[in-house]
């Protein structure tokens, strides 16, 4: 694509617009999923060499969860009890990003036929949280990271992009077997 002047100032405004929206807390909420924290069962010992639970329990007889024999009903016999981690942030949400002067990404889509692919433009202060996440949510869809996100800008100013591709199936398929 050639870049003349012209162009160059029409992507330089766009840029300005976009920012002035993410830095305004405009756009939609993504859902960001994170690695799932493990922590040690408080009702039974964990048993390290086989990870589950050792089948013995912390607490006192006359516990609501204390348990003699059998297996902790806390942990259910897995020794840990996992939480899963999410954060909310704001972004403008493209689906279907076309190449734009300021979208010059390398696709890899590779492995990822069928699926759709999404773009989001959110606070920097978000990449870690982008870089990190198993997975997000965005419009009610599951997407994964498809490239490591990057920042742009103009000067002071800058914008995280971050591609996404979907995971879930789509609907409607040509010929597809469900
Ligand atoms: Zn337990």
């Amino acid at each position: 694509m050639p870049h003349n002047r012209r162009s160059f100032d029409r992507a330089k405004n766009r840029f300005k617009k976009t920012w002035a929206r993410v830095q305004d807390g405009l756009g939609r909420n993504i859902v960001v999923y994170l690695d799932p924290v493990a922590s040690e069962c408080p009702n039974c010992y964990y048993d390290k060499v086989n990870r589950v639970s050792s089948g013995i329990c912390k607490k006192s007889p006359g516990d609501p969860t204390y348990f003699a024999v059998g297996r902790c009903p806390v942990c259910r016999g897995k020794g840990v009890l996992t939480s899963v981690r999410r954060r909310c942030i704001k972004g403008i949400v493209i689906w279907n990003p076309s190449g734009s002067a300021m979208n010059s990404l390398t696709h890899t889509d590779a492995g990822f036929e069928g699926a759709t692919r999404v773009e989001i433009k959110t606070d920097p202060c978000n990449l870690e949280l982008v870089r990190d996440s198993q997975y997000v949510i965005i419009d009610g869809i599951q997407c994964k990271l498809s490239n490591p996100p990057i920042l742009r800008g103009i000067g002071e100013q800058q914008i995280l992009i971050a591609q996404f591709f979907t995971v879930d199936k789509p609907k409607t398929d040509s010929g597809e077997i469900i």
